[in-house]
């Protein structure tokens, strides 16, 4: 589980800082097989400080990694970006579990394995403590079990929000999910709607 940092430990230049961040996870070197397979590293993107921040996966093959912005490029992006247009949500900051795009020996997207999250955890723990969200909205059972730990059930079919080290974690599908038409589009859309009515509520 990431908890949320003191607030003591807040900088007081976030756009300095950002980059700064930035540089050091665009070098890492940490993982040998997704340094192999990787065509850029994707750190998260948006606003700093954001009001949400949305942790995904991994960058996928065809947008990510080739784009080098989180979600972009690729239907899962598409989506997702859609449904925060279509709400109204301005203060986001997207990023990820990993920041790299894990591939198999066919050249596929697979997902992380365990040492990778653990690897890039440091990454995400200071994407948030900069960005310092009141709400993280974990996409998929994996961001879920990292930002709220395997203990409590990942509940998105209504999206339960708990509090957790002071912030609000909301759970949701993945968008990858939706576009396979696992869960319909409309309660998506629903389900982003009372993201927004919750980011509006304030602190
Ligand atoms: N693109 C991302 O950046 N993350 C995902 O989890 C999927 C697509």
């Amino acid at each position: 589980m990431i908890e949320a940092p003191p607030l003591s430990s807040t900088k007081n230049r976030p756009e300095a800082e950002l980059l700064r961040l930035r540089a050091e996870i665009q070098s890492c070197m940490r993982c040998e097989a997704l340094v192999r397979c990787r065509s850029c590293v994707v750190p998260g993107d948006g606003s700093v400080p954001a009001d949400v921040v949305f942790v995904g996966i991994a960058p996928g093959r065809l947008g990510g990694d080739r784009t080098g912005i989180p979600f972009s490029g690729d239907r899962s992006g598409q989506l997702l970006r859609r449904m925060i247009e279509r709400v109204g949500l301005e203060r986001v900051f997207i990023t990820n579990l990993v920041r790299c795009n894990p591939r198999d020996a066919g050249g596929r997207n697979r997902d992380p394995t365990a040492g990778e999250i653990t690897s890039c955890r440091e990454h995400l723990r200071a994407e948030l403590a900069l960005v310092r969200p009141r709400i993280v909205a974990c996409l998929g059972r994996m961001a879920w079990n990292e930002m709220a730990g395997r203990s409590i059930p990942f509940m998105p079919r209504p999206g339960k929000p708990i509090e957790l080290g002071g912030r609000v974690l909301f759970p949701m599908y993945h968008p990858a999910y939706v576009n396979r038409g696992a869960y319909p589009v409309r309660s998506y859309s629903r389900d982003f709607g009372r993201l927004s009515r919750l980011a509006a509520c304030g602190g």
